[in-house]
Formats: structure tokens, C-alpha cells, sequence
């Protein structure tokens, strides 16, 4: 890349000091997975183009462009993510792999919508690199990983694993799939879309389109004698039962599920005309998960003097460490931003005879709740507080994931 070339995004100030909008285009991907973006907008507005990222979590402006360069740059990433340049009236969609100026390899995908002022372009940014990671590197403490390896080992079952939109769902899929990938299993995967692809893994894209829905290709795979089976979504009741019966008879069974709590995936699975004796037959475990901004090595730093108080069933998971909050300033290395990448908290459903027992006595998620707390299981909001307390993240961004009265407190104290 030469040097006329390196775009400083930051320190643009007038539309005549920008290159050409495909120059531009590169530079500005490179610059977002840099950033470890993991989306980009290029939205018009009613006098400008708006650029904007999303980054560990939250949105970010970039900068505003005149309406005909900007038009003239979404209309170049379309064709770099594999859409129709030209189309404004309909929404479109599109797949792309570009190699940036500094030979960076991204893979795109790209929806756009007419929006009151033109169009609304959103690209999902995937870095081939960064790959697949593996379950140690995902966040989990020791006792979490010690439980998620205890499902795993099972050879037959189902583990669902459940979460809002951009909560690691599938990261958490591809770090089984991996754990589990030792070449004594067949393992196929259903996926839509493949965010990678993985050696030794037969992949299948969904395509809806062509009417090979979840449903469809699952059936299609049991025939192909697998020992796992990784399935993107349950999203229907004919998935949720083929998933149970091959759970049931044999298969171990990953999928993820639309649910906010590890208990409420097992109402999503009733609600898909499952009965309450299949799931508690089949299911291993439910796993729910959100997303949590890591204190940056650099900056981040203990607040001197304060020792919050620590719940009982929370200090049991600090061992002998010490409950300490943290602060971040924001410096060169996160970008000023306070924090290096996301870190996972999940709260971990593990079945056992009492639980099982609960399950197909076709009990409430509530009621489901209470008996694996009793049981030991922490909750979303425990799990998080044992992160704050341990220096991982801030109480601040514990309460932007998880808006609880316990982190609006603790929050007053930093
Ligand atoms: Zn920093």
C-alpha cells in the first residue's frame, strides 16, 4: 500500500482529501477488522451518507459523507460483497470474500433496504484469520469449562445453546464442534450461513431458496450416519422433533435455540410441539450466553479501597480471590474504547436425575430456574457479578448487557 493510499478515518476532515470511493472502500474495511468491527453501515441520511461500525457490542460513527460519494461508495462494497450495485427499490442480499489494501482477507455479507431517505447498507464482517477459537479461549472460568466438557463427553444428546442476536451463539458452536473434532467422530453441521470452514467437518449450507430448510437437510443427515450433528437453528417443530429423536436414539446433537434464559430454551423446544418426557429424555444441557466487553490490559485498572460485598453463591465461584472493581480510561490499544475484546458469560443448565425429573413433570421455566439454582447452576446475572468482581469487566458494562439494580449499584461506587 503506498503511502498517498493509508486513509486516517479519524483525521479526515474535508471531502476533497478522499481517495477514490473503491480506495476508500478497502481502506475502510481493513480499518473496521482492525477495529474487530463485526459490522459496517453505510447509511443514508437526508443531506449525507452515514458510516458507522459496530465494535465489541456497540455502535460507532465513523463519519458522514456528501450523498454522491457516499452513494458512490455503497454502491462499490455492494459489488464487493456480491450485490446488485444498482438495485435501490428492493432489499437485497449478498456474499463476498475482498482482500483489502494491506492483504487482509474478509469475508462480506451484505443486506441492504430502502430506508425514507435511500437505503440502509449493513455488512457483516467475518476475518478468515481470526477462525475458529477454541473453548478455552471463549471466557469461560474453570468450573464452566469443566461442566461444558462434562456434556461433551456424553456420546448421544441434545445441547442447546441459546441467546439474543450477536451473543457468541455461534462461536460457542464452532468451539464443541472443534472440541469434538478428533477424528474418531463423524461430524456434520447444518448452517446458515458457514461462517467457516472446518477440516475433517462435513458443512452443509441451509438454502431456503431451494427448499433445503433445517428440517429438510436434517432428515437427509441421519442417513449419513453421524456420531454429531451441529444444527445453526431450531426454529420449527419439525427440526425440534428430528433433533430430539436423534438426540434420543444415538446422535449428540448441538444446536442453538431462540430463548432468553438457559431454563426458557426448554419452553422454546415445548413450544415447538415437543413433549415435556422427550426433551427431558434427550436434553444434556442448555446453555445461555451474552456477551461482555474485556477490561484492556493497558488501561483498565483496580479501584483502590473498594471491596464490594459478594453474594455467598457468587464468592463460591471466586475461590480465594478477592472481589475487586475495575475501571478503564480508554487508551491507544483499544482504541479508546476501554476494552479489548468480547468475552463470553454463560449460564449453565446442566441436567441431572432432579432436573430431569422437573423437565418432564412439564414444570414451568420458572420453577425449572429455581431447582437448578438450587442445584447450584449460576444465573446470567451471578455468572456476570463473579466477572466484575474478578476484574474482567466493569460494572458499567456489566449493566449494559444486563440492566440489573445490582450493577446500577455497584456502577455508582466506580
Ligand atoms: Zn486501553
Amino acid at each position: 500500500m503506498s503511502d498517498e493510499e493509508v486513509i486516517d478515518f479519524e483525521q479526515i476532515e474535508a471531502e476533497t482529501e478522499l481517495a477514490a470511493p473503491e480506495i476508500f472502500a478497502g481502506n475502510l474495511l481493513e480499518w473496521a477488522v482492525e477495529r474487530k468491527a463485526s459490522d459496517l453501515f453505510i447509511s443514508d441520511e437526508e443531506q449525507a451518507v452515514s458510516v458507522g461500525i459496530r465494535r465489541l457490542g456497540r455502535v460507532e460513527h465513523v463519519r458522514k459523507l456528501s450523498r454522491d460519494y457516499g452513494r458512490r461508495l455503497q454502491g462499490h462494497v455492494r459489488v464487493l460483497a456480491g450485490g446488485d450495485p444498482g438495485e435501490m427499490i428492493r432489499p437485497t442480499e449478498g456474499r463476498g470474500i475482498t482482500v483489502t489494501p494491506g492483504g487482509r482477507k474478509i469475508d462480506l455479507r451484505l443486506s441492504s433496504m430502502p430506508t425514507l431517505h435511500g437505503q440502509d447498507v449493513a455488512i457483516r464482517l467475518f476475518d478468515p484469520v481470526s477462525g475458529i477459537r477454541s473453548l478455552d479461549e471463549l471466557g469461560y472460568d474453570d468450573s464452566e469449562l469443566s461442566l461444558m466438557r462434562q456434556l461433551l463427553r456424553e456420546p448421544s444428546g441434545l445441547i442447546l445453546v441459546a441467546g439474543p442476536v450477536a451473543s457468541g451463539k455461534s462461536s460457542t458452536l464452532y468451539a464443541m464442534v472443534d472440541e469434538l473434532n478428533d477424528g474418531t467422530r463423524k461430524i456434520h453441521t447444518l448452517e446458515d450461513p458457514i461462517e467457516h470452514a472446518i477440516p475433517g467437518v462435513v458443512q452443509s449450507q441451509i438454502n431456503e431458496r431451494a427448499k433445503l430448510g433445517y428440517a429438510e437437510l436434517l432428515s437427509t443427515v441421519l442417513r449419513h450416519s453421524p456420531d454429531v450433528i451441529m444444527i445453526g437453528e431450531i426454529r420449527d417443530a419439525k427440526t425440534a422433533a428430528t433433533a430430539i429423536r436423534a438426540g434420543s436414539s444415538g446422535q449428540l446433537v448441538l444446536a442453538t435455540i431462540h430463548a432468553r434464559s438457559a431454563a426458557e430454551a426448554i419452553d422454546s423446544m415445548l413450544h415447538h410441539g415437543v413433549s415435556p418426557k422427550a426433551i427431558s429424555q434427550a436434553l444434556l444441557g442448555s446453555i445461555n450466553q451474552r456477551l461482555v466487553g474485556k477490561i484492556c490490559s493497558e488501561c483498565g485498572e483496580q479501584l483502590p479501597g473498594q471491596k464490594p460485598e459478594v453474594e455467598t453463591r457468587v464468592a463460591s465461584r471466586l475461590g480465594d480471590q478477592s472481589a475487586e472493581l475495575w475501571k478503564t480510561t480508554g487508551c491507544d490499544t483499544c482504541y479508546g474504547n476501554g476494552f479489548e475484546q468480547m468475552t463470553c458469560v454463560p449460564e449453565i443448565l446442566a441436567i441431572n436425575r432432579t432436573l430431569k425429573d422437573v423437565i418432564a413433570s412439564g414444570s414451568t421455566a420458572v420453577n425449572l430456574e429455581d431447582a437448578a439454582k438450587n442445584d447450584g447452576m449460576l444465573c446470567m446475572a451471578e455468572s456476570l457479578a463473579a466477572r466484575v468482581y474478578r476484574g474482567e469487566t466493569t460494572a458499567h458494562e456489566a449493566h449494559r448487557v444486563i440492566p440489573a439494580p445490582h450493577f446500577a449499584k455497584l456502577r455508582m461506587t466506580v
